[in-house]
């Protein structure tokens, strides 16, 4: 069984996201769901950043959010297209220093968790 979270953008959750696309993305196994089509997963965590103006470096709950996650240890992190800036093709700055941690203690980070053609663009 994989242990997997899904980390999202605070802006998209706090306006119009409900989450169903990641959920459905997940329970179809589509996206980046489609590598466990055999295996069971547990979802071990729905989180999203503290919201934009809020860096990791001053902002004590992401902080705390990122060991939280340590704690957890999923076995990946799925990380949504709502956290690629849409004019850049970026991924936003705050997520990605939360992803580098992560990668540094070895939990595999994954693009995406429905399938978006911003997908295929996006610049780390
Ligand atoms: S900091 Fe990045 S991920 Fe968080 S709300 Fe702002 S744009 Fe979205």
């Amino acid at each position: 069984m994989k242990r997997i979270a899904i980390l999202v953008c605070g802006k998209a959750v706090g306006n119009a996201c409900t989450g169903s696309s990641c959920m459905k993305a997940m329970n179809c196994r589509k996206g980046t769901f489609a590598r466990y089509e055999s295996e069971e997963i547990e979802l071990q965590a729905f989180f999203q950043c503290s919201g934009c103006g809020d860096d990791l470096e001053h902002n004590s709950g992401l902080q705390e959010k990122v060991e939280r996650i340590l704690k957890i240890d999923p076995d990946s992190v799925h990380v949504g297209v709502c956290t690629i800036e849409k004019d850049t093709k970026k991924r936003c700055a705050v997520i990605g220093k939360m992803l580098k941690i992560f990668k540094e203690h070895g939990i595999e980070v994954l693009n995406g968790t429905h399938d978006s053609e911003l997908l295929q663009e996006v610049i780390e």
